[in-house]
């Protein structure tokens, strides 16, 4: 277990069996290559600030103003209330996350996740959505079935299911992510070794060709 998802000093202990919060990212990093994961939680090791992770922390509060002068329509809904950089954590759930933006009506929570890239739509980042919608069902009460994808900087969004099948694989993946931590043990490489060309963990991987 790593320093930052071990529990807090003093914190009243879990249950034996309670099982630690898995971070939303950590989910979707796996999804994407299972290493990333390991190199960023198990064995940090230095990593680069880039452009796009500056441009991303600099650019969301811009996008956040912007979104409040945005229509609800374009998440097809009539009216809602926006809630930003929402943190959720729970222990039966074994999950934890901060939702970029969270929009509550009075019959369903919508988690929307904004994202600095223009790519499709992927595995891991439906995964996230799905984490996230776990954690604002149980945070709110109210059914999370879908969320969405917001594409930066364009804005064009990408609803995502949040249905049985991608919750169980989200939770499959965090209970992955939480034995892989716990053994200390570095996971496979992605099958997709196309990634790997640009990974900024590339030179840790020695047996990728
Ligand atoms: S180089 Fe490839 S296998 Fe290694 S962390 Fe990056 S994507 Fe994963």
């Amino acid at each position: 277990m790593t320093p930052s998802q071990a529990p807090a000093p003093g914190a009243a202990p879990d249950p034996p069996d309670a099982p630690w919060p898995v971070r939303a990212t950590d989910v979707r990093q796996w999804a994407y290559c299972p290493r990333v994961v390991y190199y960023t939680t198990v064995v940090p090791v230095p990593r680069a600030v880039t452009f796009k992770m500056e441009y991303g922390t600099e650019a969301q509060a811009a996008v956040e103003a912007l979104e409040v002068r945005r229509k609800l329509r374009r998440y097809r809904l009539d009216a809602g209330e926006r809630h930003f950089r929402v943190r959720l954590e729970s222990g039966r759930l074994g999950l934890s996350g901060e939702i970029d933006l969270l929009i509550t009506t009075p019959e369903e929570a919508v988690p929307v996740e904004f994202k600095h890239t223009e790519r499709p739509v992927g595995k891991n980042h439906r995964a996230q959505v799905a984490v996230y919608a776990l954690l604002a069902e149980e945070h709110t009460g109210l059914p999370a079935r879908r969320g969405f994808i917001c594409r930066l900087p364009s804005g064009r969004l990408q609803q995502v299911a949040c249905d049985a099948d991608e919750r169980r694989q989200a939770l499959e993946i965090a209970a992955q992510v939480r034995a892989m931590i716990t053994q200390e043990s570095r996971p496979h490489p992605t099958g997709v070794r196309a990634r790997c060309t640009d990974c900024e963990f590339r030179r840790y991987c020695a047996d990728v060709e």
